[in-house]
């Protein structure tokens, strides 16, 4: 079995050691019900509170606002469902065609429930426009709901922009934050958003955990009735995960800037001598403004699915489009929606790069990307000869 070299921390990242560490007691000893009255309970509830104060700190909130939950898909559907709850006349949804499927497939749902949806087109390079936004709001729009950062692509939407076209507008405005967090510096107090969606498992803490900013003047429904959560996320709370995701936040403030810096300097090593080393490779999106992290990739003439068998068993780990695409022969929404074709869709990798990657793993993938590149030529030429398109 060959060493694992993990290139796919936009699908999930490992725990932390001291993450784990600062969770383990919580799985314990420390068992409580955080809404217990007796010490036990008091004792959960005081973890909760901290890492309440610890996530508020990473994106520049209040910890009153960030509202603990199950994953970062809840914190997405609630935030629309909330919206339109908010305003049952209004009937339009304005969102992107390259959002992560907790967007996609609510609005899809939503369009067979008689709402209409508009779907933002991106340019070759994966950005958005913000005057086509303006443009796309009415007096029907319930809320415009958007990435701040690509899962796929990592580039980054020009979110001070869109919260000022929001807050002109007065239309309610959501962000998904799951890939911006920890990678990118976030201040949502001088923002002007009404929700944000966050995940645990994106920043080094474990999965089936995150968070729902809801700015302090909103205007909220909750999903999931109960007590908990001053009644804006009924359900115990995971309180060990909870703890961790906290102490995750703290770790990722702690080492944003960086960690981000340090991270950008391996992938842009990997990302260009890959460009020179390959022929006909292109890289999909802009290289600015973008996450630190991430590299998505078409190269030429391979199937990107028997790649990641190839890789796989050189214990290399990335992703063709997205993780939740991953076994689907279906070319990504995001590629297509930039205007990349189906095939060199089908031909597209992402690296994304993390925390614990390390000069020595640069050097491994780029002695085993090429190669299994060449092999995969050999085996299967699609399309013909492959073209430098970068030489
Ligand atoms: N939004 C984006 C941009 C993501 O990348 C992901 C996870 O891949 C999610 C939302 C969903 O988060 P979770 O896995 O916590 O439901």
């Amino acid at each position: 079995m060959s060493q694992l070299l993990y290139l796919d921390h936009n699908a999930t990242t490992p725990i932390d050691p001291d993450v784990r560490d600062a969770m383990l007691p919580w799985l314990e000893n420390e068992f409580g019900n955080p809404s217990s009255v007796y010490s036990l309970g008091r004792r959960a509830a005081a973890a909760l509170n901290s890492a309440r104060e610890q996530v508020a700190s990473l994106v520049g909130a209040r910890a009153s606002e960030i509202i603990f939950n199950s994953c970062g898909t809840e914190a997405t559907n609630t935030a629309i469902l909330s919206a339109i709850a908010i305003d049952p006349d209004k009937r339009h949804i304005i969102t992107s065609s390259v959002e992560h499927s907790a967007t996609i497939k609510l609005c899809e749902y939503l369009a067979t429930r008689g709402y209409e949806i508009t779907w933002l087109p991106v340019d070759s390079g994966g950005q958005l426009d913000p005057d086509k936004l303006e443009t796309s709001i009415t007096n029907d729009t319930a809320v415009v709901s958007l990435l701040w950062a690509n899962n796929e692509t990592g580039i980054l939407f020009p979110v001070e922009e869109i919260a000022a076209i929001t807050t002109r507008k007065k239309v309610h405005l959501h962000l998904d934050a799951v890939q911006a967090a920890g990678k990118v510096p976030i201040n949502l107090e001088e923002l002007g958003v009404q929700y944000v969606s966050l995940s645990a498992h994106k920043l080094y803490a474990p999965k089936g955990v995150g968070a729902l900013y809801v700015n302090r003047r909103a205007r909220f429904t909750p999903l999931f009735r109960g007590s908990q959560e001053e009644s804006k996320r009924g359900g115990t709370q995971n309180v060990a995960s909870i703890v961790a995701f906290g102490k995750a936040a703290e770790l990722a403030e702690a080492h944003l800037l960086m960690a981000a810096e340090r991270i950008a300097k391996l992938r842009d090593r990997f990302e260009q001598d890959l460009l020179t080393m390959i022929e006909g490779v292109r890289r999909n999106g802009t290289d600015e403004p973008r996450l630190p992290n991430t590299s998505n990739l078409t190269f030429t003439g391979i199937e990107a699915e028997t790649a990641l068998l190839l890789f796989d068993k050189e214990g290399l780990c990335c992703s063709a489009g997205s993780a939740c695409s991953s076994g689907s022969i279906n070319p990504s929404h995001v590629l297509t929606a930039m205007g990349v074709t189906r095939d060199e869709a089908r031909s597209s990798l992402r690296f994304s790069l993390g925390r614990t990657t390390t000069d020595a793993d640069i050097d491994r993938a780029l002695e085993i990307i090429p190669r299994i590149i060449a092999k995969l030529r050999a085996l299967q030429p699609m399309g013909g000869s492959p073209v430098r398109m970068n030489a």
